[in-house]
């Protein structure tokens, strides 16, 4: 991936606050006129822009810590437990937010024929891999996606001998019909939606399809030994000495390596770190039927999240404290649009959440909250700035005079 796929001129994480944009950060240094010239913003400048983003507003990142366990303790917090190089250590935290990514409750989503394959035969694109070794390879990439062509054409630029694109689709989708639904009603109505509705949306959206971003494609089309192929349903991969035979509808192809840009799923029981939550999440699936036809694999999956994105408990009583779990990632887009990632609108989800934790932590803290109050004493007036009236006599009053 040279470039992120989002226009240069969305705001992003900046929180409505113009001096904290890319484009803030970029000019400072490039100025207006390199910013004209730019096209996307490649990755890396883009990381760059986010260390920037974290020392400016003091943001307390701990690299190189994973979260090995997240364990709500029906106490009013959750059990974190915390793996870094600098050894163990555990935290216990009031809310916990989930802001885990695409990928952030499951992984890659594999299909099935790979289980047959040797492991050092394929890869999924979201695998860390030197393309180098892909020099001299037949290569397949199933997929079409924007992963699929950054995929395809890292292969191809590193010498791959050929690259065939396996693509279910008999065309690629050419609208992102995912943009065209980025409304200021789908960033701050989508929740309030009835169920049948959210999910009619996102379930067009899905089945729409998102185009791979016409430079990436690009990008892989400009080379002579890529080939597109579409209607490549995948029927079964058989290996055969250091081969894999690939059948599909339209005939057999011969690959020494397959790279799957298939994208990811949701599946709590992958991820050790949720394995005590991940029997008591609800999940979509577990309250919505959907209409004939309209079902979808990602969105049944999908966590049925509360107003403050929280976990919410299949049976309830069983896991108390999961709704101090906040998912923050991807997967709450069926219940809160995409508010939640991608860049056009994660500085609304983001704000939506810190102000309705806010507003948790004040029903919680009130009676904290009351004392201080009750404590405040910072006097605003001192006493001298007027001189009380003396009490009127009886005489005065009588003729109705205020006295001097
Ligand atoms: C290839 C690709 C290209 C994309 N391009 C775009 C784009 O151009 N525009 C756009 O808007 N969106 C794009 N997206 C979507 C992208 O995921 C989001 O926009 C963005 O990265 C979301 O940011 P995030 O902080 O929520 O998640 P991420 O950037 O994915 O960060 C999640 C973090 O959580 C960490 N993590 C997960 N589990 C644990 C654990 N147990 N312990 C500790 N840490 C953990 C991960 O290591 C990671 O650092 C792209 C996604 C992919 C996969």
């Amino acid at each position: 991936m040279e470039t992120l796929r989002s226009p240069k001129e969305l705001a992003g994480p900046a929180l409505g606050l113009p001096a904290l944009t890319f484009r803030a950060w970029f000019e400072a240094q490039f100025g207006s006129s390199g910013w004209v010239a730019l096209d996307k913003i490649p990755r890396l400048q883009w990381m760059d822009y986010l260390r920037w983003y974290r020392r400016v507003m003091s943001i307390d990142v701990r690299n190189e810590t994973a979260v090995a366990a997240v364990v709500p303790r029906g106490d009013g917090t959750v059990l974190l437990e915390l793996r870094s190089p600098r050894g163990d250590s555990r935290v216990l935290a009031r809310r916990v937010v989930l802001a885990t990514g695409r990928d952030g409750l499951g992984g890659p989503d594999l299909p099935g024929f790979l289980r047959k394959l040797d492991r050092s035969k394929w890869a999924h694109s979201s695998d860390a891999m030197d393309y180098g070794r892909l020099t001299g390879l037949r290569v397949g990439v199933v997929g079409a996606g924007s992963s699929a062509m950054d995929s395809a054409a890292t292969a191809l630029e590193s010498g791959a001998q050929s690259v065939d694109l396996l693509i279910r689709r008999s065309d690629l989708p050419r609208i992102n019909k995912a943009k065209g639904a980025g409304v200021a009603g789908l960033t701050h109505g989508h929740f309030d939606l009835p169920d049948e509705l959210k999910w009619r949306v996102r379930r067009y959206i899905n089945a729409a399809g998102v185009p791979p971003p016409q430079g990436s494609t690009l990008r892989v089309s400009r080379h002579p030994n890529v080939r597109f192929n579409f209607g490549c349903r995948i029927d079964a991969v058989r290996p055969d000495g250091s081969d894999l035979r690939v059948i599909t509808p339209k005939g057999e192809f011969v690959f020494d390596f397959m790279i799957v840009s298939t994208g990811f799923m949701i599946d709590w029981h992958a991820r050790p770190e949720y394995a005590s939550i991940a029997p008591h999440v609800r999940s979509w699936r577990d309250r919505f039927s959907p209409a004939a036809g309209q079902y979808d694999q990602e969105l049944a999956d999908s966590p049925d999240l509360g107003p403050i994105f929280e976990l919410r408990e299949k049976f309830a009583g069983r896991c108390p404290g999961l709704d101090r779990i906040h998912c923050f990632c991807y997967p709450a887009t069926l219940s809160h649009g995409a508010v939640s990632g991608d860049i056009p609108a994660i500085s609304d989800g983001a704000q939506r959440l810190a102000i309705g934790i806010a507003s948790l932590f004040y029903r919680e803290d009130f009676d904290y909250h009351y004392g201080k109050l009750e404590a405040y004493d910072v006097a605003e007036l001192v006493g001298t700035e007027w001189v009380p009236a003396p009490a009127p006599t009886a005489r005065d009053a009588m003729r109705g005079v205020r006295p001097e």
